[in-house]
């Protein structure tokens, strides 16, 4: 009786009547169709109904899975000083859209906005809801009842329904397909051109890899074709040469930088705030002045625009990006961490979690950036007599883990050390 309370009080009155009312009625239906209900068993009920409403609430988890973004847990994490800058401008009034030299009206780009562009080497920036409102935003600002050449190689679609095609036909533009699956040239761009050409568009295929007889002509060939070159990176990687770190990832090989594709002569990039660059949900254009006006004056402007707790985490990392400080980013931090300094932590907890083995694992980036590429990493194996039931009662616990040859594999690269001893205690609960 107490432990049903205690689940019952957990939630706010209206929430624990409604649960009560539920669970009454179905004893009641229970009871008329000649079933026995007992005490126990109402209040069973009503107690994992309540458990059930509190386990549905947004709460952290802990992520042993080894994808770093991880899009279901929610991607990046943010850093302290992210999180401090979202406090203090989200809990009283800022200076968004207000420019406090002059005491005029300002624009909320002004901020985050600014410092990325200038961190990937850009003009100008726009920051706008997510990196599938950036490429909609770019087309129908630019695009709207023209052309736009894409290859047929790069028609891709990027999960929760992002697909280049439909997002070409919602924008207005109408796509001019060229080249072929696995090979298309700066030849079939010539080709597709017409007077009605507004863009080239190139999607980095985030989520998938051509091996084989494949070939793409580079940003600096689509740029000498001649109309505007639009290049959605997706990941949000600002600089492949990653000065923001000791030593460049080799996992990073293929992953174009933001500066990069800009240097060779990308009129803009798009791309997203909480991949590679490791920040809150947000995407980015980014590239030439006149086209980022342009595209700021659109009437979707508004309506996909970023908030200021967006903005004020962003700003924040723009600004980590700027000092190179990579450690102040939680990704970069997880993706960097030495292999020796995760084995030392599994070690610690294995001798803590009956039936625990240290083992080494593979790590990947996630969120669809680099198929194919593994990050050597570390973490722990516990032999389960059941391996669904734990990866379940792991669930209960808050900790994501996943399974590998009937046993449950925690990879440490993608948990906070601040979680270690939670992991431990879920990992030891599992013993029979
Ligand atoms: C992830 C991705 C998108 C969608 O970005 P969101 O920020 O999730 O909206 C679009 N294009 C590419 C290439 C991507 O990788």
């Amino acid at each position: 009786m107490t432990k049903v309370l205690a689940a019952l009080h957990a939630l706010p009155h209206g929430l624990a009547v409604g649960v009560a009312r539920s669970v009454v009625d179905d004893a009641r239906a229970r009871l008329e169709a000649g079933e026995t209900v007992t005490e126990e068993s109402v209040l069973a009920d009503a107690s994992r109904r309540a458990l059930e409403i509190g386990r549905s609430l947004l709460q952290p988890v802990v992520n042993a899975t080894g994808v770093i973004v991880h899009t279901n847990l929610g991607r990046a994490p943010l850093g302290s000083a992210p999180l401090a800058a979202v406090a203090e401008v989200a809990a009283g009034y800022s200076n968004l859209e207000f420019r406090l030299d002059r005491g005029t009206r300002g624009s909320r780009q002004e901020h985050a906005g600014a410092l990325l562009a200038r961190a990937c080497g850009a003009e100008a920036a726009l920051v706008v809801n997510n990196n599938a409102a950036a490429v909609l935003l770019v087309l129908a600002a630019l695009a709207r009842g023209r052309e736009v050449i894409v290859s047929r190689g790069e028609l891709v679609e990027i999960g929760g329904g992002f697909r280049v095609p439909d997002v070409m036909a919602e924008s207005g533009a109408r796509l001019v397909e060229v080249g072929t699956t696995n090979r298309t040239r700066r030849a079939d761009y010539e080709r597709g051109l017409s007077a009605d050409t507004a863009l080239i568009l190139r999607v980095h295929a985030s989520n998938y890899r051509m091996i084989g007889f494949v070939e793409s002509a580079p940003v600096a060939e689509l740029a000498a074709v001649g109309p505007p070159v639009v290049v959605d990176i997706g990941s949000g990687l600002l600089d492949e040469t990653t000065p923001w770190l000791a030593e460049r990832p080799s996992w990073l090989r293929d992953e174009p930088g933001a500066r990069q594709c800009l240097d060779a002569g990308a009129a803009l990039v798009t791309f997203s705030g909480d991949k590679l660059l490791g920040g809150p949900q947000a995407g980015v254009i980014a590239g030439r002045a006149d086209l980022v006006a342009a595209v700021a004056r659109h009437p979707l402007a508004r309506a996909v625009r970023a908030d200021k707790m967006a903005l004020a985490a962003l700003q924040s990392v723009a600004l980590a990006y700027l000092a190179g400080d990579g450690d102040a980013i939680p990704l970069w931090r997880m993706a960097a961490t030495p292999l020796a300094a995760l084995r030392e932590r599994a070690e610690a907890m294995a001798g803590r979690i009956p039936g625990a083995k240290v083992v080494d694992t593979e790590a990947v980036a996630g969120g669809g950036s680099l198929p194919g590429l593994t990050i050597p990493s570390c973490g722990l194996s516990v032999e389960v007599a059941d391996a669904d039931a734990a990866l379940t009662r792991l669930r209960t616990l808050g900790i994501v883990a996943r399974v590998d040859a009937g046993a449950i594999v925690c990879d440490l690269r993608t948990v906070d050390p601040s979680d270690d001893p939670r992991l431990a205690a879920g990992l030891a609960s599992l013993a029979p």
